[in-house]
């Protein structure tokens, strides 16, 4: 093992330059800019280390057209003898830079040991840091069985549909062609992510009936009656919610109980008109729901609260109508502990930070979803070098010395999984 980390510590400033060339290709999301150069790159410089590359586009995936096509790469390497797969997954898309930036957010400034730029923890660093991993294996000479495939997928930060998702449902992330996966998410280089909380995205919306605004007693205001729901909500659902506990490690803290965001709500009058608003009584109005979930509880009961609600409401308040439109759920998932890729991660973890591994599990949801749900592969985690609380924010960077160790982390956990002795 000490000669793999002194490879690894060789390669740092490979590293560096990789993570700033991913960085300088600005694929954000949406629209989805620059995808194919991004798999492009990454795709030729494993191709020239001998990897089997392809490229796969998502055709007809949310946003997929000629101008933004969804392009994946997908390269592999196999061992002397047949075994088991690695898989490393890093999304190549990030997110709108936004406001507030001192740093070039696409220069890949490097400064204090720290690389700056969209993405750079979300997750190019990570992607970075899995590559450089794999191929410090290769130039080893080692006599390894099985195969290892490190992927870049697109649109993780819009659903994953023409990535991860479209990727799993060709059979790219199931047995027997993958094993185990590791997903370099920034989650911390100290810590395991073994799965996440559980997703429904709702509609609702009340009805009333229009009429002139001087006399709203001749209609009915379907923003009052949303103000009814409203109410319920805070009565009767918030402290139902805050009372949910789980027994997932999830963080932060806040997240170890049931949430909801009230995501918008739009009722009358749209917000764009100009001079005075015309008098009337709002016939519609609109709220989403973004309820967050946890093991514990079923997709079931999560909907069955929201329409118990709407049904009292419906026989105790006169004229309240609603319709509910259901817009996304992903169930809950967690990866056991005992799971082959967590015990190797942990132990390598220990063993180059000298501490033992965090188990957590993200508020949110990413690609690990769609490996559970339609690759059916349950080994699976995330584990990366970013700083989870940088995601997204401007002036985001990865630490130079935990994209090293998460590294070292990465290729020997992948030996172990391979089911090589590394000395
Ligand atoms: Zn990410």
């Amino acid at each position: 093992m000490q000669e793999l980390h002194a490879r690894i510590e060789d390669k740092r400033d490979d590293l560096v330059r990789l993570t700033q060339d991913l960085i300088r290709i600005p694929t954000v999301n949406p629209p989805g800019d620059a995808y194919v150069p991004c798999a492009e790159f990454i795709g030729e410089r494993l191709r020239r280390r001998g990897f089997q590359v392809l490229y796969l586009r998502g055709k007809g995936s949310p946003g997929d057209n000629d101008r933004y096509p969804r392009t994946n790469v997908v390269a592999r390497i196999e061992g002397k003898q047949p075994g088991p797969c690695v898989h490393f997954n890093g999304h190549i898309d990030v997110v709108a830079t936004g406001k507030g930036w001192t740093e070039d957010p696409f220069a890949g400034t490097v400064k204090d040991g720290k690389i700056y730029g969209r993405g750079a923890c979300d997750m190019k660093g990570g992607l970075a840091a899995s590559i450089v991993a794999v191929e410090t294996l290769l130039e080893m000479g080692l006599d390894w069985p099985g195969a290892v495939e490190i992927s870049g997928s697109v649109d993780e930060e819009t659903g994953g549909y023409g990535g991860v998702a479209y990727l799993a449902k060709q059979g790219y992330f199931s047995k027997p062609r993958v094993d185990h996966v590791i997903i370099p998410e920034p989650l911390n280089p100290d810590r395991i992510c073994l799965g996440h909380r559980g997703v429904w995205w709702a509609e609702v919306e009340t009805f009333g009936h229009i009429a002139h605004g001087s006399m709203p007693f001749l209609g009915d205001c379907a923003v009052r009656h949303m103000g009814a729901l409203l109410d319920r909500l805070e009565r009767d659902l918030y402290p139902a919610l805050a009372a949910k506990r789980t027994a997932m490690p999830v963080v932060p803290e806040g997240a170890k109980q049931s949430t909801l965001n009230i995501n918008s709500i739009h009722g009358g009058l749209g917000e764009d008109f100009e001079g005075l608003p015309s008098a009337l009584v709002p016939d519609s109005c609109r709220m989403v729901l973004d309820r967050r979930y946890l093991i514990e509880e079923s997709y079931e009961e999560v909907k069955d609260e929201i329409m118990e609600i709407l049904e009292a409401l419906k026989r105790e308040r006169p004229k309240f109508d609603y319709a509910l439109k259901e817009l996304w759920t992903v169930g809950p998932t967690m990866t056991e502990r005992n799971a082959p890729v967590v015990q190797a991660v942990a132990s390598e973890i220990e063993r180059v930070l000298g501490k033992p591994a965090e188990y957590v599990v993200s508020p949110g949801t990413y690609d690990q979803k769609h490996v559970a749900r339609i690759g059916h592969l349950h080994d699976c985690i995330a584990y990366g070098p970013g700083i989870l609380d940088l995601a997204h924010q401007p002036d985001e960077f990865v630490g130079i010395d935990d994209m090293v160790a998460s590294a070292k982390v990465m290729a020997a956990a992948a030996l172990t999984l391979l089911g090589v002795q590394a000395g």
